[in-house]
């Protein structure tokens, strides 16, 4: 994460909780971990630079990186999977039942509707 500006810290409106960015879900790009809330990309509250809340910000993504371990997104291609290079379909059509059963699982963990 050193590539990031240390400017300011996108948080949560509902919770305070520093935000973590998500290709997940269109205009949905902004997601809170402790509230399940999401946020489009633009127009969202932002703090100043503390330490505190960077440490923050890096716990909830360690969070949402385990949340989000076995969901396939809707809309996506994998690399390295020989369907998804073959084209035409999406990774989550052709993934196996019990991956569909593992993702689903997450996806309740993550969004609440
Ligand atoms: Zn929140
Ligand atoms: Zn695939």
């Amino acid at each position: 994460m050193a590539q990031i500006i240390k400017n300011n810290i996108t948080i949560c409106s509902n919770c305070n909780e520093p935000l973590v960015w998500t290709f997940m879900v269109a205009y949905n790009e902004w997601f809170c971990v402790h509230c399940k809330s999401s946020f489009p990309m633009l127009g969202q509250d932002r703090k100043d630079w503390t330490q505190k809340l960077w440490d923050r910000f890096e716990e909830n993504l360690k969070l949402f990186k385990k949340l989000t371990a076995y969901y396939i997104p809707p809309t996506i291609y994998r690399v390295n999977c020989d369907k998804c290079e073959l084209g035409g379909e999406y990774h989550i059509n052709h993934v196996s039942k019990r991956l569909l059963t593992m993702s689903n699982n997450a996806k309740k963990k993550l969004f609440k509707k």
